[in-house]
């Protein structure tokens, strides 16, 4: 059937294949109908191409397309073969000066900060770097998909529009040219007629709704009876629904579900069945009804093929039309002509109108498809850029409409073009005063918005989920105003200012909506019991945020339009609160003689809005009218007239009012949705326009009131007015009879009136308020967040305000206020407050939070302290009010400030008898303070001292009046400085004395005029002046005890902190000087030490005492003793690996006996050196054990650890363990001992006696094998066999070690085994030892690396984790042998000794270019005891240890000859002279003449020996540590200090010749032969002819990959990345492996994989290949390094890449410029060197428990 199905198809293929495109369109340059004649031919062509079956076969569709439907038309376009015709259209473009390349999603997009009109405007890479722009302030991001880059565009850039390559075409192109003069009339006529008859057809059968029709024109004669089940894209439903659904519903497997799934999602829709009708219909129903549960059900059509046909093909021509456009600027004019005709039915007819308005009924692949072809047409070209710009602002309403009733992202809709057209300023410019766009985009945000109160205010309570769905979308409407306005005109026109106006009328209605919206009212008795909605509306207000500043910004520049919206604003407030006085009763307030009507109002009884937009409007509007210049000169011109000031204040008032009362706790019972609300309001992203525009509308009215009418209507608000108003009502207030927490209200609420008159005082930052400029604003911000603490710049940042173009402003201030400290290798870098702003500092700063205060008082007295200065923190001095303000101060000395001032010290004075508190005294005396500096100020500017009205020193020196007759404020101060309970406020009241004298000595000397004097201040001052040194001698004692105590306190601090860094920190850190290790061991003095063989220094046998950690008791390490082990984590590695794409394949067969010298996988054991008892730790893991069993029951929750692979944490440092290391003494001292001997064999004869115990073995064992089946021959080959002297295999020896260290010599060593080859645990499998040996020399192979590679010497300091990890190794793998049979050691040894010595029996041993010598080494020497403990021929162990060590050496020698390469052979032809030199070429010579002279080349004796002596250096070090660790000889001093390469002295360590080669020479009889067996290897002859590829020495250590400087080539690079898998889609979260430098597709269905039975993601998957398990990435997006170890576990680590403020932006977040910061990147390869990654994981894991959490296996 299938096949049938395909030879029909290949048939018709033929067919088709000779049309002919040429003739085709011959026949349509004739054609008489061309429209008639296109269509026909398209009707016939396109369903025969297109949708042919089930799949799409897009290759031959667009091969069989191209030949058929598009070559005809670009030969008709052309008129001649358009391989020739484009070319010369291309030739004779002048091309446009626009870069406008579309963004691919991830690619990095640049923009200026200095220079971009506003932050939308962006640069592509390759424009970027080709700009004036990389020398300034950028920001990187990368981009979500669409957009352009706006290179090129003049109104796009203040600075700098064009790249280099876009600059050239400039000069050439000044005027507005039209393109079309370059094309022949011929060309445009016929560029005309297609173009209009395809573009056409495209919007026709794109828009096409029925199913099974097609238009009349296309319709086919037969039409078959194939149908497409078409799935449709929805945001509603999720993948792993539509992945279900579709299994049940067609039928297949969960791999193609994942298919149809991912291909929906991109492209909108996808057939997921094809057949007749009935077949598709059934499975359609299945969706619908399996997907309609809860929600809508997802859309499906039945759809005809030749539709569907007809649907790709128009698809494939608008990217066509896209590409052909490309040739030529005039083309893409035609384009653009012929799409915005207007067609038949007039408006709204375009081609270009009729696909935006049915954009939300296309799916996601068309749209974008045209949405690309509008960009690189309608936007390139200038002229028809602003028509589009019309047609689409006509169309706005309808659009957005559309828009947030359909369920797309935003990104896929066209109403998403916005920002494209809005953004341009003389588009924007023209559509406002054109099209009235502000007014239309106002009115169609607020249509949606429908839902209101009765007093027409927004109603979001009881919103339904389609409302707020709604109302989330019609938010981007706000953003559209923003675009519309971000860029501010220079010029008015009238037009302008008349459009604009209007706008703001609009927008006035659109507040006047808010202006009280969310009303609430004081809960009493009951708390709420649901908390009402406030999201919404403080949504809303943060989303205007910008656009109402915007809106004062356009007022600001034209005195004219600022008039007139004051004017607006201020007609909108009346209406909203015209009649405020409505049914409120009116009241007379008076205090002190003064006296004001007001109403009765509680905001505690009665509704009150935190939502004022009018009123804060109107606040902005007048501080920008007092900044301007109609303000002085012609004030009459001003409505300032038509104000009323209480009307002005009342609100703003409740709504400061409301926020005193929650904090003082009498809204609890409002619930958290109050809570949030005050937050918000004082928080950075609105206070700009709530809170802060309250203040200046307070200030406002206060400033047009008298001042005491003003403070009266405050008490009153405050609801204190009874207790200031009546005398003595203080003292009854007290009386117990008065309700504690009613005290405590009161007490907070006075608190908050005075810190709100000190605000109304002090803040006068902003210009137009006080003589200041935007930059001092700033300046203050910074000042006052850097008095807290020192803070980052991102902190910094945080804090402050944004604008809309997302600038704080705040890096052309900082250098004038704070110095930069660079960070360390972590942390980030810092600014901290320069010295001098510090006078700077107000206490009451209105943008600190109660914790902010609090935390920055105290700092600033500490700064004080340790400065020995005193620690009061007076108001700073301010600068002047501009004149419409100026009257604000004379609140400060007012009747009824005087008054409350008195009442509250005198309150302070008698202090046991009234309620007060010492943070209202503070306040007061704070607002003394401010008084004295105004005052100060105003004589300093004074020209003449009468002038100065403000005479605050005289009222306060006067006794207050009649009829309490109390004293003076002065003389009560003047009680208080002594007052014991006082002492914090002691140094602020000496500081107001100290100034009021200053101002009075000022008064004095510029006047004779006697000023109210309060003489008996005059006659104390002497005895005060006395007194007052008297106390600061006290105070400086005090202080300086203080200060000692606090030093011996911090010592303290200090030392706790070292000794727990000590205990639970120790880092691998190898410069940690924490242990000398060989400061233990004994005395030896200068003499030679030697670490092995005859000659071995003897040491003195040590005793070594241990602590258990867990239960504190001490223990010798002994043989017979208890065993006392270490944690230990085993783990696999490839860190050391030269051939990554190799790993075990089969684990169970795997023969791990020789090592390869590529190390491509290791075993490494590591350990945070705590020691245990071996019982101890037993009992402690299965308590570990059974509590995780019972947790994971409860939980289901990964840990950090896997106790079922038997991971836990060491008790004590919590550090990642899985097995323990038993604790031993030298081993080998244990068997030395034994016997004394005399005379040794040297190595000739020892290699013949050992080959011939080797070949007795064998024999031995063949016996032992054949002995079960015939038991006569045994015999008669026992005789035959001849035991060699002295040996005795029949003799096992005694197992010297306890029981309990035997058990744990097991434990460690099956552990190795398992997690080694990852296979499950047994003990008896012959390869457990090899592993042990194995694990020994990867670990100290590993260590080796990270010593050279950090040019430490070898026996340095080394932490002494490393020490008594090592030694305990190396002990432990030297004592496993006494564990396992015999024989199997015996057998390890005989075919590892084979493989330098052979002998007949083994054969598929690996030649010598394939071993690594050093894993050779240890395995023989390790495993040598078990043929040794038979051998009673007088032969000691350190006999066979020396020969073992230089017979290897030998043989590594020999591979180094081979393997070096012999190109660098030269210049540098030195005779040879030295010794070493003559000997290394004689042997050359000999290597030569066994390999049969294939062995090339004849290099200098000099180069020879250099290159062995550092290609045998690794493995001498290795060696050196191995035996040292072994033996326990002390190191030579001379090796524990770094310098030069120590080769001597490693040499003689070793007891080897200085001269290697003389080995050689001394045993040539026998290297010879063993020489030429190396030699005549069949692989070594292959290596040495080319023909395979073998290691050289010295390998070089491994390094993560190199890592570009600048961070943004890296998104770059990862934004070219597509999906391996899923056919160039661009891949969601491109990874970088860190190790191998691969590029995966992490995190997505697409690239998931299967691994051990598990689904996994690529970066799980890649971790098994490259790193066997463990992982370091970098997530590019991120900007993060994920570090990954086995399928559960892993911790995100801070990148390697830091902004010029040295700070990481995790997330990209932020977008300033990223470097490479070297020092990091190589703290994560040493991390990864010394295979500290999983360790890390898991303590980032065990701090923090969310990242347990994460799926990290999708990853
Ligand atoms: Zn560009
Ligand atoms: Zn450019
Ligand atoms: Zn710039
Ligand atoms: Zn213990
Ligand atoms: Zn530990
Ligand atoms: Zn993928
Ligand atoms: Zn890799």
């Amino acid at each position: 059937m299938a096949s049938e199905l395909e030879t029909e198809v290949q048939a018709i293929d033929q067919n088709l294949l000779e049309c002919s495109a040429e003739e085709t369109a011959g026949k349509w340059l004739q054609a008489t109908d061309l429209t008639r004649e296109v269509y026909q031919h398209l009707a016939y062509y396109v369903p025969k191409i297109y949708c042919r079956g089930p799949n799409p076969s897009p290759q031959k569709e667009d091969m069989l397309a191209q030949h058929l439907l598009l070559g005809p038309m670009e030969w008709y376009l052309c008129g001649e073969d358009p391989a020739f015709g484009f070319p010369k259209l291309e030739q004779a473009n002048k091309p446009s000066h626009l870069c406008g390349r579309v963004f691919k999603v991830g690619e990095p997009t640049y923009s200026c900060r200095d220079c971009a009109v506003d932050p939308t405007c962006v640069l592509c890479m390759e424009c970027f770097l080709g700009s004036i722009h990389r020398d300034h302030r950028y920001r990187m991001t990368t981009s979500g998909g669409g957009g352009f880059c706006d290179c090129g565009d003049t109104e796009a850039w203040k600075e700098g529009p064009y790249c280099q390559k876009h600059e050239l075409n400039t000069s050439e192109i000044e005027e507005e040219e039209d393109p079309l003069v370059h094309l022949s009339e011929d060309v445009i006529a016929r560029t005309y007629n297609i173009f209009a008859i395809m573009f056409r057809y495209a919007v026709e059968i794109l828009t096409w709704e029925k199913e099974s029709e097609l238009p009349a024109d296309l319709e086919m004669v037969e039409k078959s009876d194939t149908y497409y089940c078409m799935l449709f894209n929805d945001e509603v439903h999720t993948y792993e629904q539509v992945i279900y659904t579709l299994q049940k519903a067609v039928n297949c497997s969960q791999k193609e579900a994942i298919g149809f799934a991912t291909t929906v999602d991109r492209d909108g829709r996808r057939s997921v069945r094809y057949g007749d009708f009935q077949y598709c219909e059934q499975a359609k129903s299945v969706i619908v009804r399996n997907t309609s549960r809860q929600t809508k059900p997802l859309k499906v059509q039945v759809m005809h093929s030749s539709i569907v046909a007809h649907q790709n093909f128009g698809l494939k021509l608008l990217s066509w039309l896209g590409s052909i456009i490309g040739y030529s600027d005039g083309l893409r004019r035609i384009l653009c002509q012929v799409g915005l005709q207007e067609g038949p039915d007039g408006e709204n007819s375009s081609l270009v109108d009729r696909l935006m308005l049915s954009d939300s009924k296309l799916w996601k692949g068309a749209r974008s498809v045209y949405h690309q072809l509008f960009m690189s047409s309608l936007l390139m070209d200038l002229k028809y850029k602003k028509l589009f710009a019309v047609r689409f602002a006509k169309n706005y309403e309808r659009l957005q409409s559309d828009y947030v009733t359909d369920d797309h992202d935003r990104e896929f809709s066209i109403a998403d073009l916005s920002v494209q057209i809005f953004t341009v300023p003389s588009l924007a410019r023209m559509l406002i005063t054109e099209e009235n766009l502000m007014t239309i985009i106002i009115k169609t945000f607020m249509d949606h918005l429908r839902h209101r109160d009765a007093q027409g205010r927004f109603q979001f309570e009881r919103y339904t989920a389609l409302q707020a769905f709604k109302f989330r979308r019609v938010q981007s409407l706000i953003l559209d105003l923003k675009y519309v306005l971000i860029s501010k005109p220079t010029e008015w026109s009238d037009e302008l200012r008349q459009k604009f106006l209007e706008g703001f009328d609009a927008f006035l209605e659109l507040l006047k909506c808010m202006q009280g919206m969310d009303p609430i009212v004081r809960q009493v008795g009951q708390h709420i019991e649901m908390e009402p909605e406030w999201e919404a509306a403080f949504t809303l207000q943060m989303k205007l945020t910008h656009v109402i500043s915007m809106m004062q910004d356009w007022c600001a520049l034209d005195e004219k339009v600022l008039i007139e919206a004051y004017k607006k604003c201020l007609a909108v407030l009346m209406q909203c609160h015209g009649g405020f006085t409505d049914g409120e009763q009116p009241i007379t307030l008076s205090i002190c003689g003064h006296s004001v009507e007001t109403i009765r109002y509680c905001v505690s009884q009665e509704k009150v809005s935190i939502h004022l937009p009018v009123s804060r409007l109107l606040a902005g509007l007048h501080v920008l009218l007092s900044k301007s210049e109609v303000a002085y000169k012609f004030p009459e011109l001003l409505p300032l007239s038509e104000l009323s000031p209480p009307m002005l204040i009342e609100h703003p008032l409740r709504c400061l009012v409301l926020c005193a009362q929650v904090h003082a706790g009498m809204w609890r019972r409002n619930g958290f949705s109050l809570v949030n609300q005050i937050y918000y309001y004082h928080n950075v992203k609105c206070r700009r326009e709530m809170f802060d525009k309250d203040i200046v509308m307070l200030q406002t009215g206060a400033s047009m009131m008298d001042p005491n009418h003003f403070l009266m209507i405050m008490l009153s608000r405050f609801e204190l007015y009874q207790i200031f108003s009546t005398p003595d009502y203080g003292k009854r207030f007290s009386s117990e009879t008065t309700h504690k927490d009613v005290i405590q209200q009161n007490n907070t609420l006075i608190e908050e009136m005075l810190y709100l008159i000190i605000m109304l005082l002090g803040e006068r930052f902003s210009p137009g308020i006080a003589q200041v400029n935007a930059a001092d604003e700033i300046k203050r911000e910074i000042i006052h967040q850097l008095s807290i603490k020192p803070m980052a710049h991102s902190e910094l940042v945080k804090s402050l305000p944004e604008d809309e173009n997302k600038e704080t402003g705040m890096e052309s201030v900082i250098e004038a206020v704070a110095h930069f400290r660079k960070p360390g290798l972590t942390g980030r870098g810092m600014y901290e407050l320069k010295p001098e702003c510090a006078k700077e500092f107000n206490l009451y700063f209105y943008h600190y939070s109660r914790a902010e205060q609090s935390k920055a008082e105290e700092a600033q007295r500490k700064l004080k302290r340790q400065n020995r200065e005193d620690t009061a923190l007076p108001p700073p001095v301010l600068p002047p009010f501009c004149p419409l303000f100026a009257s604000l101060v004379n609140i400060l000395q007012s009747d009824v400030m005087l008054c409350i001032m008195g009442t509250i010290l005198q309150w302070a004075v008698g202090h046991n008898g009234y309620a007060w508190s010492e943070s209202m005294l503070q306040r007061v005396l704070h607002l003394i303070g401010m008084a004295l500096q105004e005052e100060k100020q105003h004589l300093e500017n004074a020209v003449e001292e009468h002038d100065v009205t403000f005479t605050f020193t005289q009222k306060i020196s006067k006794p207050g009046e009649t009829p309490n007759n109390s004293a003076s404020i002065l003389a009560m101060l003047e009680t208080l400085q002594n007052a014991p309970y006082l002492e914090v406020h002691k140094d602020m009241i000496r500081w107001i004395l100290k100034t009021f004298n200053a101002i009075k000595k000022i008064r004095e000397s510029s006047s004779t005029s006697p000023v109210a004097e309060a003489e008996g201040t005059i006659m104390e001052e002497s005895s005060r002046d006395k007194d007052k040194a008297e106390r600061k001698r006290k105070a400086e004692i005090a202080r300086l005890r203080r200060e000692k105590i606090m030093a011996q306190m911090s010592e303290m601090q200090r030392h706790f902190i070292d000794e727990n860094k000590e205990l639970f920190q120790q880092t691998l850190e190898l410069d940690a000087s924490t242990s000398a290790v060989l400061d233990n061991s004994p005395m030896v003095s200068d003499m030679a030490l030697t670490a092995l063989g005859p000659a071995q220094t003897q040491v003195p046998e040590q005793r070594q005492f241990v602590t258990c950690i867990l239960c504190q008791e001490e223990q010798e390490v002994k043989v017979e003793s208890k065993a006392m082990v270490l944690a230990a984590f085993v783990q696999r590695s490839t860190v050391l690996s030269k051939n990554r794409s190799k790993f075990i394949q089969d684990p169970e067969k795997y023969d791990p006996l020789f090592t390869h010298p590529d190390l491509s996988c290791g075993t490494h054991t590591g350990s945070c050196g705590h020691i245990m008892h071996a019982h101890c730790w037993q009992r402690y893991f299965d308590s570990v054990q059974a509590k995780e069993q019972r947790r994971q029951q409860r939980l289901r929750l990964h840990t950090s650890y896997d106790v079922e692979n038997g991971e836990f944490l060491c008790p004590l440092c919590e550090c990642l363990s899985n097995t323990v290391i038993p604790l031993l003494l030298p081993p080998r001292n244990i068997f030395n001992s034994r016997l004394n001997f005399s005379e040794q064999p040297n190595l000739t004869q020892w290699i013949r006696i050992i080959s011939q115990q080797v070949q007795a073995l064998k024999l031995l064992r063949k016996e032992e094998g054949t002995s079960n089946t015939a038991s006569s021959e045994n015999s008669e080959n026992m005789d035959e066999l001849q035991l060699p002297e002295g040996f005795r295999p029949d003799f096992h020896p005694k197992n010297p070690y306890s029981e309990s260290i035997k058990e744990m010599l097991t434990t460690f060593g099956t552990a190795t085994y398992k997690v080694g080859l990852k296979v499950h645990p047994n003990e008896d499998d012959p390869r457990v030892p090899i592993m042990c040996w194995g694990s020994c020399a990867y670990t100290i192979q590993s260590i080796e690396r990270i010593l050279s590679d950090e040019d430490k010497p070898l026996f340095g300091p080394l932490p002494c984790r490393l020490d008594d990890c090592l030694r305990s190794l190396t002990r432990f793998a030297a004592a496993h042998w006494t564990v396992v049979s015999l024989s199997v050691v015996q057998g390890h040894f005989c075919k590892l000794f084979a493989s330098l010595v052979p002998n007949n029996s083994h054969e598929d041993l690996p030649c010598i270019l394939d071993i690594d010598m050093f894993h050779l080494l240890v395995g023989l020497v390790l495993a040598f005891p078990a043929l040794q403990c038979q051998d009673f021929s007088g032969i000691s162990l350190a006999t066979g240890d020396l020969h073992i060590f230089h017979l290897v050496t030998m043989a590594h020698i020999v591979q180094i000859l081979l393997t070096s390469c012999t190109e660098e052979n030269g210049m540098d032809q030195e005779n040879s002279t030295t010794e070493e030199e003559l000997a290394v070429l004689a042997l050359y010579k000999t290597l030569h003449q066994y390999t049969g002279s294939a062995l090339k080349g004849m290099p200098s004796g000099w180069h020879l020996w250099r290159r062995v002596r550092a290609g045998i250096m690794p493995f001498l070090k290795c060696s050196a540590l191995f035996f040292h660790y072994l033996n326990g000889v002390p190191s030579p001093p001379d090796i524990q200090v770094s310098g030069t390469s120590h080769f001597e002295h490693l040499c003689s360590y070793l007891s080897l010749p200085n001269n290697l080669i003389s080995l050689f020479q001394e045993n040539n009889e026998i290297m010879n032969l063993l020489i030429e067996s190396w030699c005549h290897n069949n692989e070594v002859k292959r290596y040495l002819q080319g023909e395979r590829y073998a290691i050289s020495y010295p390998r070089e250590s491994n390094k993560l990959i190199d890592l570009p400087e600048d961070y943004s080539s890296l998104i770059n690079q990862a934004s070219n990345f597509s999906c391996p898998k899923s056919g160039g889609d661009k891949s969601r979260a491109p990874t970088l492996c860190l190790v191998c430098g691969t590029l995966l597709c992490s995190q997505s269905y697409c690239c998931q994989t299967e691994l051990e039975g598990d689904d996994v993601g690529a970066c799980t998957a890649h971790t098994y290949s490259c790193g066997s398990g463990a992982g370091i990435f970098l997530r590019v997006r991120e900007c993060q390094v994920l570090f990954l170890a086995g399928k559960t576990k892993g911790c995100f680590y801070s990148p390697p890449y830091l902004d010029d403020y040295g700070e990481t932006d995790q997330g990209l977040r932020r977008g300033n410029p990223l470097h490479l910061c070297k020092e990091r990147f190589k703290k994560i390869q040493k991390l990864w060197h010394q295979h500290s990654i999983t360790e890390q994981i898991g303590h980032a894991q065990e701090a923090n428990q969310t990242l347990v959490g994460i799926d990290w296996q999708h990853l």
